[in-house]
C-alpha cells in the first residue's frame, strides 16, 4: 500500500490533465483519481473512474500506456513518468475486494464531470431516463470490451440491455486474445461480475449467422449494437501461406488450438501485441526456439516495450528488418524466404518505410510460421445486409451508425483503432449517443 501511495504522490495532479485529455483514449480523469488515492479515499477513486470506464483492473494491466496515458505525462519528460497504469489497476482491485458499485449515471448527477465540453454536455443529458417511455431495449452483439462498456453504459441510464454471445462466457478478446500471463482471468471474470450486477441480461451461445438472426432482433428491439469484433487473422499474400503448418496468431489465441511445439522452431510474423502474445505464448508451451520477425527496427514496433522486453527475457529472439519473402514445403512448412530491407523516409508516411534491400535472400529451416500482421472481420459480414467501407469493416458515421437506422457497430468491428480502450470508448460514445436519443 506505501509503495502506491508513493506512486501517487509522485502526480502532480496538472491543471490542464495532458494525461488524460491527450494521451488516454477514454479521457479518464486521471489527476483527480490519483488524488483521491492521495488521501486514501479509494472509493472515490473508483467513483471518478468509472464515470468514464468499466474496466479499470483490465485497462491498468493490458494498455499500451507509454503510448497511451503515461507518454503524455509531464513527469515523464525529464524522468519516469507516473505509473497511471499501475494506479488504474490498483484501484479496480480495490473495487472488486471492496465490492464497491459502479454507480447509476443518475446517481452521478451532482458529480463534477471535467473532460471535455462536449463530453460533459453528452454525459449531462443522459444521466438517467425520466419517465418510463424513454426506456430503450437494446440488444448488443458481442460481449467484449466495447459491447461490455455499451452495456454498462446503457444499463447505467436505465435501459433494458441483452448481450448476445456467440461463447457461453463473455470478454471476447480478453479472454481468447491475451494470454492469462498477462491479464488474470479471474480478473476478467470479477470485472463483468461487477458490469452486470448493474442489470444487464446475457444470452450464451448465440452466434449471428448460426442461431441469431438480425432481422428478427431488428423487430424486438429499439437499437442493436454489433460488437463482435475482427478476429480473423490478415494475410501477406505470398507463396506458400495456405501449406499446412502456417497458422493465425489471432486463430490461435482464440482457440487454444496449437500443434505440439517441443522441439521445434517456430517464425512469428508481426511486431505488435498480438505477435508478442503468440510468441510468448508458444515458448512457454515447450517451443526449442522462436523468432519473431519483423520487417521494421525494433523502436517501430508497435507493440508496447514491456511486452518485448518480457519476450526477450523469456527467450523469445528477434529478426528486425526481414521480410517474409515466400514459405517453401511439400506438404507442410519446411523453409522460410526472408529478405533484409533498409529503412527510408517517405513523403506522406508517419514512419519509416523498410525497402528490401536486392540479393540479401536467405533460407531459414523452420518447422511452423505464425501470421500475426493484424486481423480483419470474418466473410460473413458481407452477408449480413450492412455497407462495408473500402477496408472491409463495418460502414459507420461519427456516431457509430451503420447503413441502416437502428442499428451501431463498435470496436474492431468498425475499424476502430484496435486496443481495448480505443474499443471502449467507441461503446461508451455509440450509448451515450442512444442515451440521448
Ligand atoms: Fe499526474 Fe502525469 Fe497526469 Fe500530470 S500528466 S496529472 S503528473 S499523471
Amino acid at each position: 500500500m506505501n509503495k502506491i501511495k508513493e506512486k501517487a504522490d509522485y502526480c502532480l495532479n496538472c491543471k490542464i490533465k495532458p494525461c488524460s485529455i491527450n494521451g488516454c483514449p477514454l479521457n479518464n480523469d486521471i489527476p483527480s483519481f490519483i488524488n483521491a488515492i492521495k488521501k486514501e479515499q479509494y472509493e472515490k477513486a473508483y467513483e471518478t473512474l468509472t464515470k468514464t470506464t468499466i474496466l479499470p483492473s483490465i485497462c491498468g494491466r493490458i494498455c499500451p500506456h507509454y503510448k497511451q496515458c503515461m507518454g503524455s505525462c509531464v513527469r515523464g519528460i525529464k524522468g519516469e513518468p507516473v505509473q497511471i497504469g499501475e494506479l488504474e489497476a490498483f484501484v479496480g482491485d480495490m473495487a472488486i475486494k471492496n465490492n464497491y458499485e459502479i454507480k447509476n449515471l443518475s446517481q452521478e448527477r451532482d458529480l463534477k464531470y471535467e473532460i471535455t465540453r462536449d463530453e460533459e454536455k453528452t454525459i449531462k443529458n443522459s444521466n438517467s431516463i425520466e419517465s418510463e417511455d424513454k426506456i430503450k431495449k437494446i440488444a448488443i452483439i458481442g460481449g467484449g470490451p466495447a459491447g461490455l462498456t455499451a452495456a454498462a453504459f446503457l444499463a447505467r441510464a436505465g435501459n433494458k440491455v441483452t448481450i448476445y454471445e456467440k461463447y457461453d462466457y463473455l470478454g471476447g478478446l480478453l479472454v481468447h486474445g491475451i494470454p492469462e500471463f498477462r491479464l488474470p482471468r479471474e480478473i476478467i471474470k470479477k470485472s463483468i461480475d461487477k458490469i452486470l450486477e448493474l442489470g444487464i441480461d446475457v444470452k450464451y451461445n448465440q452466434e449471428l449467422g448460426k442461431n441469431l438472426d438480425l432481422k428478427e432482433l431488428e423487430k424486438n428491439y429499439d437499437n442493436i449494437i454489433l460488437a463482435f469484433g475482427a478476429n480473423v487473422s490478415s494475410k501477406i499474400n505470398i507463396e506458400g501461406e495456405n501449406l499446412k503448418g502456417v497458422y493465425g496468431a489471432n486463430e490461435l489465441l482464440e482457440y487454444n488450438n496449437h500443434p505440439n511445439y517441443e522441439g521445434k522452431t517456430i517464425v512469428v510474423n508481426g511486431g505488435g501485441n498480438v505477435a508478442m502474445d503468440a510468441a510468448r505464448s508458444i515458448k512457454r508451451l515447450g517451443a526449442k526456439k522462436v523468432i519473431v520477425v519483423y520487417r521494421r527496427a525494433r523502436e517501430q514496433m508497435p507493440a508496447e516495450q514491456k511486452e518485448i522486453e518480457d519476450a526477450i527475457n523469456e527467450g523469445v529472439e528477434f529478426l528486425f528488418q526481414h521480410n517474409i519473402k515466400k514459405i517453401v514445403g511439400e506438404k507442410h512448412v519446411q523453409t522460410i524466404e526472408v529478405i533484409k530491407t533498409e529503412l527510408i523516409e517517405k513523403q506522406g508516411e508517419t514512419r519509416l518505410v523498410p525497402i528490401e534491400i536486392e540479393n540479401s535472400n536467405y533460407f531459414m529451416n523452420v518447422d511452423y510460421v505464425v501470421m500475426a500482421i493484424g486481423s480483419r472481420p470474418a466473410d460473413f459480414i458481407k452477408n449480413i445486409g450492412l455497407e462495408l467501407n473500402e477496408r472491409g469493416y463495418i460502414k459507420v458515421d461519427e456516431n457509430g451508425l451503420t447503413s441502416k437506422p437502428k442499428i451501431y457497430a463498435i470496436g474492431d468491428l468498425a475499424g476502430n483503432m484496435s486496443t481495448v480502450a480505443w474499443a471502449a470508448r467507441s461503446g461508451r460514445n455509440v450509448a451515450n449517443q442512444i442515451n440521448l436519443t
